[in-house]
């Protein structure tokens, strides 16, 4: 398989292309045709598979031309720490790069103002840490109502944190039945293994 023959958006394509990608690795080959049809992902990989543009690539292309609303974001990534989060956000800043769309990084550690200013305005990408993501909610700054793709990121570490409580009252606050879900994880955890069983549809399973 080449990047070329996966249906990505053009504009993502020659981003790919530009960053010197020419081959998929393994969990971007399996991930991605699914997630371009809507399915829910499943992706059992490890850091350093490549599994960060298996989920951006997809989510930007779905995203397409779509304009992002006030306090309504269209996608959800959650990270558990602000260091993946970061490297999740300068992933999709590489591959957006010859869209429109928007994001902001919801991390601790920062002042509420500027994180609250691009909220507003409306973003279509919030990328968070799942307790910062919280407090915005709580403040009522924030709906997620218009979630359609949200994006769990190393659940085995955000297991490791105790934030698996925080990742299912994320869950509740979106739309159970539109919402698209791509989770991964290095391992299936059986507390891991119940909150797919309750939250994903019919995923497709990747192990790589
Ligand atoms: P990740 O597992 O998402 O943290 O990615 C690990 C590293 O692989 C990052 O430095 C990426 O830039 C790089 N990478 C991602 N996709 C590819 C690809 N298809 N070919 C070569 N390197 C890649």
């Amino acid at each position: 398989t080449k990047f070329s023959d996966l249906k990505l958006d053009p504009k993502v394509l020659s981003a790919v292309a530009e960053a010197g990608y020419e081959t998929p690795t393994p969990i971007q080959a399996g991930a991605i045709p699914p997630a371009l049809e809507g399915r829910d992902v499943l992706g059992i990989a490890q850091t350093g598979t490549g599994k960060t543009a298996s989920f951006v690539l997809p989510m930007i292309t779905l995203l397409g031309r779509g304009r992002a609303r006030a306090r309504m974001p269209r996608s959800l990534v959650l990270c558990p720490t602000r260091e993946l989060a970061a490297q999740v956000a300068e992933n999709f800043d590489t591959y957006s790069k010859h869209t429109k769309l928007t994001k902001a990084l919801l991390i601790g550690g920062v002042s509420f103002g500027e994180q609250d200013k691009l909220i507003d305005r409306g973003v279509d990408v919030l990328i968070a840490t799942p307790g910062r993501l919280l407090d915005h909610f709580e403040r009522g700054k924030l709906l997620l109502t218009g979630v359609q793709i949200m994006v769990v990121d190393e659940a085995d570490r955000m297991l490791d944190m105790g934030f698996i409580p925080d990742i299912e009252r994320i869950f509740e606050l979106t739309p159970k039945l539109t919402r698209q879900t791509l989770f991964f994880s290095a391992t299936m955890a059986p507390e891991i293994e119940r909150i797919t069983n309750t939250f994903l549809h019919s995923p497709v399973k990747i192990e790589v």
